[in-house]
C-alpha cells in the first residue's frame, strides 16, 4: 500500500479562517505544473524496491479545481508512467463549488479522477459571505446536482462548525439540505481561528472569538447523532462514510503506511523517514524541490506518539496486541495513565481495543497530548 498526494498552493482569493500554504499568483500555475512533473520523475524510486501499486492519489491545496482537465490529466499520466497505479486505485480531486460546470466535471471523469471533496463549508450563504468563501450556497447545491448527474459516485463534502456567530441549529440544518444528495463522505472541521489570517485580526481586536468548549462539544455530539440517522459512520473525529465509503487515502496515513507528497510543503514518509518540501512557491519554481528538501529519521518514540495521536483520533483506537509488540516500553510507561483515564471513563478497552468514549473523544486531542511521551 502506498499513496501519492499532489499540493496545488493556488486560490484565486484566501478565505478568512485559512493559514494554509497557498498562493494567489495564478499566473504561475504553468511554470507550477512543470516543476511538479519534474519533481514525479525525479522521485520515481521512492518507494523502493517495494513493488506495491499506489493505491491512492490526493489532489489537495489551496484549490486544485483552478486547474484544467489538461493539467490534471498531465498530471495523472505522469504517475502512472512512473509508478505503479492500482487499478482501482482512489484518485481524489479536492473541487471548489464555483470552479465547477457540466463540462468541467465530465472532463474530469476522462482523466481518472474517481473521487471528489467538495469544499461547501456550509449551505448558508450569510456563513459563506463572513468566512470569505468565493462561492454561495446555490452553486454548491448546482455542483452537487451536476457531480451527480455526470456520474460521479464516490463524492465528499466538507462543513465547518463552531462559527462565533452561527449556533448549533443552524449547523445542523446543513445537515438536512445534505440529504437530498447522495453524499457518501463528510468531513465537519471545528473553526479554530489561526492567528496568521483575517479572522485571527478580528480576535485579536477583540471583535470574533471561538465558541465555548461546552457549546462546541454539544454540536460536535448532535452531529454525531444526526450524521448517525443518516447513514454516516463517525470513524475519525473530523470525518464521516457512508456504505464503508471513507477515506482511504487519509486511512492510510493514520495507518501509517508511506506516502509521497509533492509540491511546495508537501510531506512524504517511506516507512521510516519524514520529508517534506520547503513551503516557498517562488523557490520551488526556480529550482524544484531538491532545493529546499527536509528529511528527518523517526526514532522509536516519534513513531510511538504518531501512533497515539492518529490512533486515538479513529472510533477504532488503538490496538492493544500492536501497540505491546512494537513498543513494549514505552506501553509499560503509559499503561498506568491510560488507565487513570479508563477510570475516569474518558477512555474504554474492549475487544483489544482502546478509543475515546462519549465524554473523551471530543477532548482526545488534550488526552493524547497528557499519554505522549517526552522523553
Ligand atoms: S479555498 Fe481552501 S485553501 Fe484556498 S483560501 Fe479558501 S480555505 Fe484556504
Amino acid at each position: 500500500m502506498s499513496g501519492i498526494y499532489i499540493h496545488i498552493p493556488f486560490c484565486k482569493t484566501r478565505c478568512s479562517y485559512c493559514d494554509f500554504f497557498k498562493s494567489t499568483k495564478l499566473l504561475y500555475r504553468e511554470q507550477y505544473i512543470e516543476k511538479l512533473l519534474e519533481e514525479l520523475r525525479d522521485r520515481r524510486h521512492f518507494f523502493g524496491s517495494r513493488k506495491n501499486n499506489l493505491q491512492t492519489i490526493y489532489f489537495g491545496g489551496g484549490t486544485p479545481s483552478l486547474f484544467s482537465e489538461k493539467s490534471i490529466d498531465n498530471i495523472l499520466n505522469t504517475i502512472s508512467k512512473n509508478f505503479p497505479v492500482a487499478d482501482n486505485a482512489e484518485i481524489t480531486l479536492e473541487v471548489n463549488p464555483d470552479d465547477l460546470s457540466p463540462e468541467y466535471l465530465k472532463a474530469l471523469r476522462k482523466t481518472g479522477i474517481n473521487r471528489l471533496s467538495i469544499g461547501v463549508q456550509s449551505f448558508y450563504d450569510v456563513d459563506l459571505q463572513k468566512m470569505g468563501r468565493r462561492h454561495d450556497a446555490m452553486q454548491s447545491r448546482r455542483s452537487l446536482e451536476w457531480v451527480f448527474q455526470t456520474g460521479f459516485e464516490n463524492v465528499g463534502i466538507d462543513l465547518i462548525y463552531g462559527l462565533p456567530w452561527s449556533d448549533g441549529s443552524t449547523f445542523l440544518s446543513n445537515l438536512d439540505i445534505l440529504s437530498n444528495y447522495p453524499v457518501q463522505h463528510l468531513s465537519a472541521y471545528h473553526l479554530t481561528i489561526e492567528p496568521g489570517t483575517q479572522f485571527g485580526k478580528l480576535k485579536r481586536q477583540n471583535r470574533l472569538s471561538e465558541p465555548d468548549d461546552s457549546e462546541s462539544e454539544k454540536i460536535f455530539w448532535a452531529l454525531h447523532d444526526k450524521a448517525a440517522e443518516m447513514g454516516f459512520e463517525h470513524y475519525e473525529i473530523s470525518n464521516f462514510c457512508r456504505n464503508g465509503l471513507y477515506s482511504r487515502h487519509n486511512t492510510a496515513y493514520w495507518d501509517n503506511v508511506p506516502y509521497l507528497g509533492a509540491g511546495p510543503a508537501a510531506h512524504s514518509f517511506d516507512g521510516t523517514k519524514r520529508y517534506w518540501n520547503k513551503s516557498d512557491l517562488n523557490q520551488y519554481i526556480k529550482q524544484g524541490f531538491s532545493a529546499g528538501i527536509s528529511c528527518e529519521t523517526l526514532t522509536l518514540k516519534d513513531r510511538f506518539n504518531e501512533y497515539l495521536m492518529l490512533r486515538l483520533r479513529t472510533s477504532k483506537g488503538m490496538n492493544v496486541d500492536e501497540v505491546k509488540k512494537n513498543f513494549e516500553s514505552y506501553w509499560n510507561r503509559i499503561e498506568p495513565d491510560i488507565n487513570k483515564w479508563i477510570q475516569k471513563e474518558f477512555l474504554e478497552k474492549s475487544d483489544g481495543y482502546i478509543y475515546g468514549t462519549r465524554k473523551g473523544w471530543f477532548v482526545i486531542d488534550a488526552i493524547i497530548e497528557d499519554l505522549f511521551i517526552l522523553e
